[in-house]
């Protein structure tokens, strides 16, 4: 089979992000056209198709931010920062500066009285100017002061560096003038050092009553990126509607540029709020521009496969027989699911979404040797080396016994045995391959790939998700995720895609008894340590990763390791990033053959590693780990039939959010608790593994916020693309817009011309 054959778009939350990657070519492919040369274009050029079939309205808007008045080179890399697109490699456009939304506002409506102001305030007042009293000559360090007055009281406007001029012009002797500023009192005297605004009295209606404040960055004022935004505002053309009035209406939403408009030049605290009508609507027109887009990708994602995998059972019926237990009722649901989407000439989509330890591995092989039954081949790909290595020790002994053919592919796998597994991949003597990102490699081509399974998917990137889809002829897609990405989530970063869910966790299984234990109390803890592992138990003792940087010194892992050495002798272990991968190999072995009773380890083992009879997790200075990566490494534990502890060691003192999360520790075992409490914890967007942005994909929406309009927006764009599937009508041809104002443009790549 072709290894460049279309691949899975549907499950791309970020087109922004994909289509500067090096698999971007296939997109023309994809939608079966030529134009636009995207095949001849090298990885990091965005296709020239893009901006002929922009509709020439958008122009203004798509002219970089330097050609704007007051931006230059200096400027212009510092708007950068501010922008909240995922610029990727293309330069910041105008456009790009309308999204630049403000936190907060000045309210310049405040006028309370020179007497009445207190210390900090914000305030405007309105003032006679009495004299100007410059500094000494040749003393530039005492500042320039205009003395002034109103009805409560006096006041001294101060300046520094002052131009002396300017300041006679603007506040003439006797004149009444409007200044605006943060009030200070000094030793019982009020003053305003650098008013934001002065004006005249006579010309104050035009100071700004309300003003928006910036995200700044260092180097960048407000002004400027005012300035700058006011020119991106003015070059917004009128925009056909592409909302349905009666939506609108009901919403009392205004209309796109006048929902900006607001935002940026706001009346009112609530214009700049995110839960105000204006930005509610721009919300809402982002979350329909990508789910449109999404929606559009996997109805010729869908299309495109059609190639029903059925299976005769020799396989699954010997891997079900080898099994040393029964499946739960969620992972046979989960597998029926997973059968019917295999059978089904679509092409399967579905996350496969179950909490830590809860058996997802099992459920993937079976699809796995399913898929083979069916003819095909199948991959598994995991985050992690060790994690590659341990998938294949659970899976290979039962996959030999059923007569499955099972390779393995890392980074580690060198000369001939790397030769020979890509051989067998690519002439289908191997059925089932298990890797890390290794398989995305070029060299890396399959006979006939029918089924991708991604493990932990929220640890791969975009890109790597939809690489490995294009090593086969858009392969049925399992997605494996023991984060419980919340229903909104899902819907933001995957569109449309099914969900399995593993409800419950294998019989047999005792809760996880959680204490948490201050630093100090180390000795007794050692102490049970100790009886712990006379009685043949096994502890997983995790560090945190310390970067040479850090002001605090942590204990490292090799530190920890070095200091309980003495105590344990040869019965404990260490494994972390930085040693060789037979290294950590060995360590793993040992650990798990029970040679080692304890192993001391950094995040590597966060994910996935099984050890069925560790019994204690140990998780030092606790306070430093988040919600869902505490979840994660605790679930190591609690996974054989004796029962379990997870101890969080902690320092003190302990921060607001971290007794939060160590409280929550205690509290419960349930995932989707956890991930709910961290997501008011720290935002989504560690969740999705995607700390930079607010809400990961989002210039303007705020998941916390606006998740109701998300689901809306997702019924919205069904229902427009089942009566328009081509964007054709009138509508149709406005929604292209938004796409194109949202940068989900590649989307309308997919359309014929309209
Ligand atoms: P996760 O969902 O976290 O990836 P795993 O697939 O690693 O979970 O499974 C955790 C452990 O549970 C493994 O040791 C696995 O062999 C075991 N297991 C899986 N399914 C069952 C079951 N139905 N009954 C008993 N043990 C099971
Ligand atoms: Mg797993």
């Amino acid at each position: 089979m072709a290894a460049s054959a279309p691949c899975l778009f549907s499950v791309v939350g970020d087109w922004r992000k994909w289509k500067h990657s090096p698999i971007f070519p296939l997109v023309g492919e994809m939608s079966g056209r030529t134009e636009g040369g995207a095949k001849e274009l090298g990885p990091n050029k965005v296709p020239v198709g893009a901006a002929q079939m922009r509709p020439s309205l958008l122009d203004p808007l798509f002219v970089p931010i330097t050609s704007l008045a007051g931006v230059g080179p200096k400027v212009g890399p510092l708007i950068e920062k501010v922008v909240p697109a995922d610029l990727g490699d293309r330069a910041a456009r105008a456009g790009d500066l309308l999204f630049v939304l403000p936190h907060s506002v000045i309210d310049r409506r405040n006028r309370p009285g020179i007497a009445g102001s207190a210390e900090g305030a914000i305030v405007t007042l309105e003032v006679r100017i009495d004299r100007h009293q410059p500094p000494p000559r040749g003393n530039r360090s005492v500042p320039y002061r205009v003395y002034a007055h109103d009805d409560t009281g006096e006041i001294a406007l101060t300046f520094f560096h002052a131009h002396a001029a300017y300041l006679e012009k603007a506040m003439p002797e006797g004149e009444r003038v409007v200044v605006s500023g943060r009030m200070e009192w000094f030793n019982g005297r009020p003053t305003m050092v650098h008013p934001d605004h002065i004006a005249l009295a006579s010309e104050a209606e035009n100071l700004p009553l309300v003003e928006p404040v910036y995200p700044l960055t260092a180097g960048l004022s407000g002004k400027v990126l005012r300035r700058a935004i006011g020119q991106a505002l003015a070059r917004l053309p009128v925009l056909p509607e592409w909302q349905e009035d009666e939506f609108l209406r009901r919403r009392t939403f205004p209309a796109f540029g006048d929902a900006l408009a607001r935002i940026h030049n706001p009346a009112d605290p609530i214009d700049v709020s995110v839960d105000g009508a204006a930005w509610r609507r721009l919300a809402y027109d982002e979350f329909l521009a990508g789910q449109v887009s999404l929606a559009l990708v996997r109805a010729r994602v869908r299309r495109l496969s059609g190639r029903p995998l059925v299976g005769d059972g020799r396989f699954v019926e010997k891997l079900r027989a080898a099994l040393p237990y029964l499946l739960t009722n969620s992972q046979e649901m989960a597998l029926a699911e997973i059968n019917a989407d295999l059978g089904d000439p679509e092409r399967m989509l579905r996350l496969l979404q179950g909490d830590v330890g809860s058996g997802k591995t099992v459920v993937a092989l079976l699809a796995m040797a399913r898929a083979v039954e069916a003819g095909g081949q199948a991959a598994l790909m995991a985050p992690t080396e060790i994690l590659a290595r341990q998938h294949l020790a659970t899976i290979a002994p039962l996959a030999e016994q059923a007569g499955l053919r099972i390779a393995i592919l890392t980074g580690r796998e060198k000369g001939r045995e790397r030769t020979e597994t890509l051989a067998g991949l690519a002439k289908g003597g191997i059925d089932i391959v298990v890797g890390t990102h290794a398989l995305f490699q070029q060299t890396v081509t399959f006979h006939d790939l029918v089924l991708a399974v991604i493990d932990e998917q929220h640890r791969f990137g975009v890109h790597q998700r939809l690489a490995i889809t294009a090593k086969g002829d858009a392969p049925d897609m399992l997605v494996m995720t023991a984060t419980p990405i919340p229903r909104t989530l899902v819907l933001t970063a995957f569109g449309d895609m099914d969900v399995s869910k593993l409800t419950e966790k294998p019989a047999g299984r005792q809760p996880i008894r959680t204490v948490t234990l201050p630093l100090e109390r180390l000795d007794e803890l050692v102490g049970r340590m100790r009886d712990a592992v006379a009685d043949g138990q096994k502890i997983y003792w995790i560090c945190p990763l310390v970067e040479e940087s850090e002001e605090i010194k942590l204990m490292s892992a090799e530190d920890r390791f070095a200091s309980l050495k003495p105590l344990f002798g040869d019965r404990i272990g260490l494994v972390h990033g930085r040693m060789k991968g037979t290294e950590k190999d060995e360590a793993m072995r040992a650990f798990k053959a029970g040679e080692t009773r304890i192993l001391i380890a950094t995040t590597v083992i966060e994910v996935g590693v099984d050890v069925p009879d560790a019994t204690i997790m140990v998780i030092e200075h606790a306070e430093r780990f988040g919600l869902a990566q505490l979840h994660q490494l605790r679930g190591r534990v609690g996974r054989g039939e004796k029962p379990s502890s997870c101890v969080l060691l902690y320092k003190n003192p302990l921060g607001e959010t971290a007794t939060r999360r160590l409280s929550v520790m205690r509290e419960t075992e349930d995932g989707f608790r956890i991930a709910e409490e961290d997501l008011k914890l720290r935002g989504e967007g560690e969740l999705l593994g995607t700390r930079q942005s607010g809400t990961p994909g989002f210039q303007v929406a705020r998941i916390e916020a606006h998740a109701d309009l998300l689901e809306a927006a997702r019924d919205d764009a069904r229902l427009i693309l089942s009566r328009d599937p081509e964007l054709q009508s009138e509508r149709g041809a406005a929604l292209r817009m938004l796409l194109y104002l949202f940068g989900r443009d590649e989307a309308v790549r997919l359309l014929r011309a309209g």
